[in-house]
């Protein structure tokens, strides 16, 4: 049933390879095992030859995109795979590993717009999504080429594998799982959290806890990795970037193809970034849109280096030593997509900010003050954000997207901590602990009196 309806939907002849992003000549299968430039040692990209899909026009194109969007159709209701001849047109329909990924709310954060005096602030909730954050639209994609690969005569491919404190390592393992590929998740003994180990540990991954930090899980990773028959999922795999990449679309759906003016994402190695902007790089070489967004990047002060690129207008790749951060999925002091993020800011005139700790945990709770519930990545961007506003650089009216990466459930500690006021170096200026009150009706009446007065 899907199968005829994939088939006539396919433009022919279409393309689709890894090529050299520093530009060697070239192209290599998607189905090889293969990271890097094997001349120059630079990362890849999946490029899409734009000839064959403009066999159908710009319009058509949309109206497929949002006929697919509410659909039971499996696997057009994920919102990656609902773009299938845009992610990975020759995959074979029984190797698409999808959790209807996707499609994820867009909303009006009406209230808290009007705090920064904006009339359009939106929040695309990319934490609703399968395991908790952004990372599932790069799995699900991921885990279906090496499902493929696997039914290949010579595959090497035995199990999947990444380095991971959080929510790359979630995705990966949900995902593998679900097709059931063996996953091996590496971590640094004694540096995460229960919640941070508790979802590969529940989908049946192999976690192996090393007596090392995350430098030390990702070296051994790419060692284990070198000998093919494990194939590593770690962001420098472009495949991710081509799932990832459907979120700027999705956005420009829900608008009615119309283009925001402002995306301010947090970012830590680069890669949702670069995505970001291949995917509106896509729209704009088909036609079905006219004008780039102006894309921000918010980092995380402790975890700075790409802001500091950006303050020498990009004349040097800067890195730093990753400090402590509450924002712990952007602790990246050496970011492996650096090149591609460059170039995403310069081609859409973007921009490069940084928040602090204080200032992410107060945008974070005065957020949730509005009915969220943030994770204190989405805490950067909304910093951010109205850092860029007081200084008049987004202006009232502009239309302004925060992505909001992960869900608050998944960063419990933190929450917790702010409103118990526990965490270190943070004035927990909207704490709002319960009150511990007799059970008597006086008591409890003379207390919802002083409170709703005072707030009054
Ligand atoms: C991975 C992640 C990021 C950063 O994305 P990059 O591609 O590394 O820049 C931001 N927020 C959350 C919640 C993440 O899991
Ligand atoms: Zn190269």
């Amino acid at each position: 049933m899907f199968s005829a309806a994939m088939s006539s939907s396919e433009p022919a002849d279409q393309k689709v390879y890894f090529r050299c992003f520093a530009g060697c000549e070239g192209n290599h299968s998607i189905y090889d095992v293969l990271y890097r430039c094997p001349k120059c040692n630079s990362l890849l990209e999946v490029y899409h030859d734009r000839a064959p899909l403009r066999d159908r026009n710009a319009y058509k194109w949309q109206q497929l995109f949002d006929s697919r969007a509410s659909t039971t159709n499996w696997p057009f209701g994920s919102g990656v795979w609902g773009m299938r001849e845009w992610v990975i047109p020759d995959l074979r329909d029984e190797n698409v590993v999808s959790m209807c990924e996707g499609n994820t709310n867009l909303f009006w954060a009406d209230r808290l717009g009007k705090q920064f005096g904006l009339s359009e602030l939106w929040i695309k909730l990319c934490g609703n999504s399968h395991t908790g954050s952004f990372k599932d639209l790069g799995m699900t994609v991921l885990v279906s080429v090496v499902k493929q690969m696997m039914t290949m005569p010579s595959n090497p491919v035995q199990a999947v594998a990444c380095a991971s404190t959080g929510d790359t390592s979630a995705a990966l393992a949900a995902y593998a799982a679900y097709a059931g590929i063996p996953a091996i998740i590496f971590l640094p003994a004694g540096k995460v959290s229960t919640a941070q180990l508790i979802q590969p540990v529940a989908n049946g991954a192999h976690v192996l806890a090393l007596d090392t930090d995350f430098d030390g899980c990702m070296k051994i990773v790419q060692e284990v990795t070198e000998d093919h028959s494990i194939y590593l999922a770690n962001s420098m795999n472009s495949l991710r970037i081509e799932g990832q990449k459907t979120v700027g679309i999705e956005i420009c759906r829900q608008f009615d193809w119309e283009v925001p003016d402002w995306i301010i994402i947090p970012v830590g190695n680069l890669g949702n970034i670069s995505a970001l902007h291949k995917g509106f790089r896509l729209m704009m070489d088909l036609g079905l849109i006219n004008r780039m967004p102006r894309l921000v990047a918010a980092q995380a002060e402790r975890a700075d280096p790409f802001y500091q690129s950006f303050k020498t207008g990009f004349s040097d790749k800067t890195s730093v030593t990753a400090g402590e951060t509450l924002a712990n999925a952007i602790r990246i002091g050496d970011p492996v997509s650096y090149e591609k993020a460059v170039k995403a800011v310069q081609e859409t005139d973007g921009i490069v900010e940084q928040a602090t700790e204080q200032e992410l945990a107060a945008a974070s709770a005065r957020a949730d003050l509005t009915g969220m519930f943030t994770c204190p990545h989405t805490g950067v961007a909304l910093a951010v954000l109205e850092k860029l506003v007081n200084r008049g650089v987004i202006k009232p009216n502009d239309r302004t997207v925060v992505i909001s990466t992960a869900h608050g459930l998944k960063f419990t500690d933190f929450k917790v901590g702010y409103h118990e006021s526990t965490l270190e170096g943070i004035t927990s200026e909207c704490a709002n602990p319960p009150v511990y009150l007799k059970a008597n009706t006086q008591v409890v009446k003379d207390e919802i009196e002083k409170r709703l007065s005072a707030k009054a």
